[in-house]
């Protein structure tokens, strides 16, 4: 490991003597901690190039791991084991199992760029959280995260319309992950909009909620954008070796193509 970082070592990595004498001088405990070599056989060697088909992880491979990514990371000040330095470090050696063992956390970047701010490669490591985000989804090692399934219901509305009406918004995405529409703070944010927006604005909001808002002559820009997505995701499928998931995408585009 080129950096070494206290955080990076695995507690059942680290062994020691309770009672240790070595020529007669007490080693016990603390004087004899070592840290156990691991021994890696199970490299990934695709899985630069699979991070790097996704968007946001297309110049992982320009990372010099000066780790100010990390040194930068908001999640990171709150929890050391969230490091994105140290993630890049393992996909660009195919380490993919040494990674799944932070699968669970990951997700947790709050894409604050800060990251990418300081980043002297344009590596764009915030793009690369993301990516390796999507990595674990389409190979299914994590489930699809909440912010996944806003993103989709925002694209799908965009797509489909050209315009996004906020409460069709907020009640596909809750009904997409399972939660209940009714939740007080949502409650208690139409009340105060109630309470405090024009009444022109307040029944223009009604009203596109009734008559779901489109651009005019939208159709030629959406098969166009839909023929797009499918090809993007095709590929990126391609690039992950999921056939059955490449094949779902080119019907995907051969149904938007006819449609
Ligand atoms: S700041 Fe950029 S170059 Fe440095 S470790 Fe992070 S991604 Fe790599
Ligand atoms: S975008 Fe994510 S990885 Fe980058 S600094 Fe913010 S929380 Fe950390």
């Amino acid at each position: 490991m080129p950096i070494h970082e206290k955080s990076l070592i695995r507690p059942e990595n680290v062994k020691s003597h309770e009672s240790l004498v070595v020529d007669g001088v007490d080693v016990s405990g603390h004087w004899s901690t070592f840290i156990q070599s691991r021994v890696v056989t199970d490299y990934n060697e695709a899985l630069q190039d699979e991070i790097e088909a996704l968007p946001g992880g297309e110049l992982i491979h320009r990372c010099w791991q000066c780790g100010s990514c990390t040194n930068a990371c908001t999640v990171n000040a709150v929890n050391p084991e969230f490091n994105p330095r140290f993630w890049i470090y393992l996909v660009r050696l195919g380490m993919e199992a040494e990674l799944l063992r932070d699968k669970d956390i990951i997700w947790q970047c709050v894409s604050c760029n800060k990251c990418t701010n300081i980043c002297p490669r344009d590596v764009n490591p915030e793009g690369v959280m993301k990516a390796i985000g999507h990595w674990l989804e389409l190979k299914g090692h994590t489930p699809k995260s909440p912010s996944m399934a806003f993103d989709e219901v925002f694209s799908e509305q965009i797509i489909r319309r050209g315009k996004i009406e906020e409460g069709r918004i907020i009640q596909q995405f809750f009904a997409r992950v399972g939660q209940p529409l009714a939740q007080d703070w949502l409650i208690e944010l139409v009340r105060r909009l109630m309470r405090h927006l024009p009444v022109g604005l307040l029944t223009r909001m009604g009203m596109s909620r009734l008559i779901a808002p489109r651009t005019r002559n939208w159709g030629a820009a959406r098969a166009a954008i839909e023929e797009y997505v499918a090809e993007q995701r095709a590929e990126q499928h391609r690039a992950l070796g999921l056939p059955e998931l490449v094949e779902a995408a080119r019907r995907e585009a051969a149904g938007s193509h006819h449609a």
